[in-house]
């Protein structure tokens, strides 16, 4: 009887200390807490689990309770653009940018003018150098003239110049690049952009004019190097310019990173860069075969005919040296058949030339 009523005491102890008297005020359960009283804190049940729902392309795994998330999103799986479709995501068929376009320009005006020596067709503009004249031009797709710049200071016979208009790793920024002798035995390298507008000048001792220089823009990133041949392609440059800092980059900065095999079995040992250098374009002795080596000298694939990469990451590749395909940076086929001829290549950087019926055509293609 004793131990009863010792047990009923204790409980009503122990209502009297939950129970306090109030009605709970609960706060319904959440992933993070129990359902809870807010003045007692009496507790009820567990918390919630999460309810997660898989990260997405553009949304990191995420509770549709209480929104909290973890890790990232998966980002788009991108499919390049081609002809027919603009660049796409594999998994949920997001789009981006447009498809690539392929347009005929006329460019008949340049090509049947016989005092232009050589016209090179960049983003923007249309840089011309003429036979007889020290200037260069730019113009515009629709045929106006935007800038001149006079190459060869006047009364210096010793300056000359060179251009450099299909820069891939220089980004497109600069096109041309002059070069004027100084007395002293220095040499005043003056950088262009595709407006004309001068954007740097370096200058480096120990040139004479019987130096001539090349610029061979084969090198990692922003430097451009700068050699005494136009045969070797910068490997073994005399002077190698940073073009970010327009300073005089030590001979070796970038050097490591150019790629080096031997192309002694290539015509010319020809080596081409190519966008971001992830392949090199190479020629077989014989003609009979062009294509893409990798920075080990490995051969990636090989055609018929096979162009450097344009400004914006295409190339020309032929099976049968008639008909060429358009391919990206991955060699993946974006467009076919569109340049048919008995031969095409690009003119610069941005624009396709083919031969067709006697007749050349041009197409810009991004
Ligand atoms: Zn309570
Ligand atoms: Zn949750
Ligand atoms: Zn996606």
């Amino acid at each position: 009887m004793k131990k009863l009523f010792m047990t009923m005491c204790l409980l009503a102890v122990a209502w009297m200390l939950t129970g306090c008297g109030h009605s709970h005020d609960w706060v319904e359960a959440t992933c993070s807490e129990a359902k809870h009283c807010k003045t007692c804190g009496k507790i009820e049940g567990f918390p919630l689990q999460h309810n997660w729902k898989e990260a997405t392309c553009t949304e990191p795994k995420t509770c549709t309770l209480c929104g909290t998330t973890e890790g990232e999103a998966k980002g788009h799986t991108w499919n390049k653009a081609t002809f027919t479709e603009p660049k796409t995501c594999a998994v949920c068929g997001a789009t981006e940018g447009d498809k690539i376009s392929c347009t005929e320009v006329n460019l008949s005006r340049f090509y049947d003018d016989s005092t232009i020596r050589q016209f090179a067709c960049l983003e923007h503009t249309i840089l011309c150098l003429y036979y007889n004249k020290d200037d260069v031009d730019f113009f515009d797709y629709d045929g106006k003239k935007v800038a001149t710049v006079d190459i060869i200071p006047d009364g210096d016979t010793t300056a000359y110049y060179t251009d450099i208009a299909d820069p891939p790793d220089l980004g497109n920024v600069i096109v041309l690049v002059t070069m004027v002798y100084e007395p002293n035995n220095t040499v005043v390298f003056s950088f262009y952009d595709e407006f004309g507008k001068i954007i740097g000048q370096v200058e480096a001792e120990g040139f004479v004019p019987e130096d001539k220089l090349y610029v061979r823009n084969y090198a990692e990133g922003h430097y451009l190097r700068i050699n005494k041949t136009g045969y070797t392609r910068g490997y073994d440059a005399v002077l190698v310019i940073d073009t970010e800092t327009m300073t005089v980059a030590d001979n070796e900065a970038g050097f490591d990173s150019l790629r080096k095999f031997d192309g002694s079995q290539y015509k010319n040992s020809f080596l081409q860069a190519t966008i971001g250098y992830k392949y090199d374009l190479v020629f077989g002795k014989d003609g009979s075969y062009a294509g893409y080596v990798d920075e080990y000298g490995n051969r990636v694939a090989m055609y018929k005919d096979a162009s450097p990469f344009n400004y914006y990451g295409f190339a020309l590749v032929s099976e049968d040296g008639k008909t060429y395909d358009v391919v990206d940076s991955d060699l993946k086929v974006v467009g076919k058949g569109v340049a048919k001829g008995s031969h095409s290549g690009w003119a610069g950087s941005s624009v396709l030339y083919t031969l067709q019926d006697g007749k050349i055509h041009f197409y810009s293609i991004k």
